[in-house]
């Protein structure tokens, strides 16, 4: 991922951001740190970005010559999505954080005296973004905030995959408190249950102490918390049906837009792809408003919501599948030795084979570290992995090597993975895949009895590529 920010104290960036994880990251090639000092592009033959402000008032403005000189010199024809950190901005949340962390390229535009001339804004600023009801000098911290925040989502750039998905807002908690060596310090004693090694103790516990810390210090986030607690509570009750807004919730990765009775509207920011189940066509029509603009995928549980959707959203082709989840308890065997999580020395191959996939979205599953290759005497020989949205997917096997058990072997050895994760393991199948079907039912996963639809814009990817044909 490519960071731009565009400053007039580059320095003051670039030395900050070449430190501890996120300078490993510049390091290690997983990001792109670019600062451009606007005063470079000055058509003043002194070297002055700034003026006063007509009207009058306090402060000097910088002017828009130079910042929309310096933005054209860095995106060129290109469209780059460009952040104005300002405090008159939306706030920035872990939620807007996933979602930036998704493009390929980000510019942040940093102000500073009184902050920038509005024209040069309307012409370059597609989001105005805030770091908090507060005012700054400048725009350095707030774009080094989001910076930080941003890369240590993109895949890779934290050595442990896990960490994100426990901390603070990932799943509308705060994080519970954690304790290291010694076990005695100052006469407190670490809570007994964590020495205790029991893994499901220690998880109920910690969720415990989540959800009063987030009670006491946050009511507005255990309010969200609570909603999203009574819908789980509401979808479990028809699980199978469910299993993909139940999925989407609880990894956190959903956020509730619009939920009354039965119906719900459930939006990943991540993959810009909004759930939808509607109990009537009112709450449908109400639903359909709703769909943030830039949302590209979305997924029905009714028919009725894909004319919706068709009629009065922009959405065109529409795709019926049947629904399949993993709930036995027990893992599958996996009769297949050599089978590993694929690296990108794998990404032709894949890139090759999945001819339903763009290259970027395979070299981003792969970094994601949701792809996963049957080898055999060394060399790959298939591979299946895991969709953005969470299903499990992407399945393919050289011909000379199927039907011996290897897309059976890599698709238990996935479920047994997204099990350990604590996730509920789903694949969407297009209607008429009968041979995908078998194959799941042989495995032991459940079809559910209602299907659901998948829905995309004109200019979108191939709809095959995010299903499990
Ligand atoms: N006159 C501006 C106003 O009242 O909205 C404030 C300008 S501030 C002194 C200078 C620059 O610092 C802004 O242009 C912006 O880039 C940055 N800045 C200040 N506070 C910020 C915040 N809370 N979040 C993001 N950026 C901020």
């Amino acid at each position: 991922m490519r960071f731009h920010i565009l400053t007039l104290f580059p320095d003051m960036v670039m030395n900050s951001l070449h430190t501890s994880v996120i300078g490993r990251a510049v390091e290690r090639e997983l990001i792109e740190i670019n600062a451009v000092n606007i005063r470079d592009y000055t058509q003043d033959k002194h070297g002055k970005v700034d003026d006063y402000t007509y009207g009058g008032g306090a402060g000097m403005l910088l002017q828009a010559q130079p910042v929309f000189d310096a933005h054209q010199a860095v995106t060129g024809s290109r469209k780059v999505r460009t952040v104005y950190v300002t405090p008159q901005g939306v706030p920035f949340t872990q939620k807007l954080a996933m979602e930036l962390a998704k493009e390929e390229e980000l510019l942040f535009l940093c102000g500073h005296y009184e902050g920038i001339d509005e024209r040069a804004l309307e012409e370059i600023v597609t989001d105005h973004v805030s770091i908090g009801d507060y005012v700054l000098t400048g725009g350095e911290l707030p774009a080094m905030v989001m910076v930080d925040a941003i890369s240590r989502l993109v895949p890779g750039v934290l050595g442990n995959e896990v960490s994100a998905d426990t901390e603070s807002f990932h799943n509308d908690l705060l994080e519970y408190p954690q304790y290291s060596r010694p076990e005695e310090w100052h006469g407190k004693k670490v809570p007994e249950v964590l020495l205790s090694g029991d893994r499901k103790k220690i998880a109920e516990w910690r969720l415990e102490q989540a959800k009063e810390r987030t009670r006491r210090v946050r009511p507005d986030l255990f309010k969200k918390y609570l909603q999203k607690e009574k819908v789980l509570e509401m979808l479990f009750k028809q699980k199978r049906n469910n299993i993909h807004l139940i999925e989407t919730l609880s990894r956190g990765t959903g956020e509730i837009l619009y939920a009354e009775g039965e119906s719900l509207l459930i939006y990943n920011r991540a993959c810009d792809i909004v759930l939808l189940t509607a109990e009537n066509m009112e709450h449908g029509e109400k639903m359909i408003s709703l769909i943030p603009e830039t949302c590209e995928l979305a997924v029905t549980s009714q028919s009725f919501l894909n004319d919706l959707l068709l009629d009065k959203r922009g959405f065109q082709v529409c795709q019926e599948c049947n629904q399949v989840c993993y709930t036995p308890r027990e893992p599958l065997p996996v009769r297949h030795k050599d089978i590993r999580m694929l690296t990108r020395d794998e990404f032709s191959y894949v890139a090759e084979h999945y001819a339903l996939g763009d290259p970027d979205s395979v070299k981003e599953r792969i970094d994601a570290k949701a792809m996963y290759g049957a080898f055999v005497e060394g060399r790959i020989v298939g591979f299946a992995g895991i969709h953005e949205d969470g299903s499990m997917g992407m399945l393919y096997v050289d011909e000379k090597y199927r039907c011996q058990g290897i897309g059976a072997a890599l698709e238990s050895y996935i479920i047994n993975r997204e099990r350990e994760s604590g996730h509920t393991p789903y694949a969407h199948i297009i209607v008429g895949n009968e041979e995908s079907l078998r194959l799941q039912e042989k495995l032991g996963l459940y079809q559910a009895k209602q299907n659901i639809w998948w829905l995309v814009k004109k200019a979108c990817i191939s709809l095959q590529s995010v299903l499990n044909s």
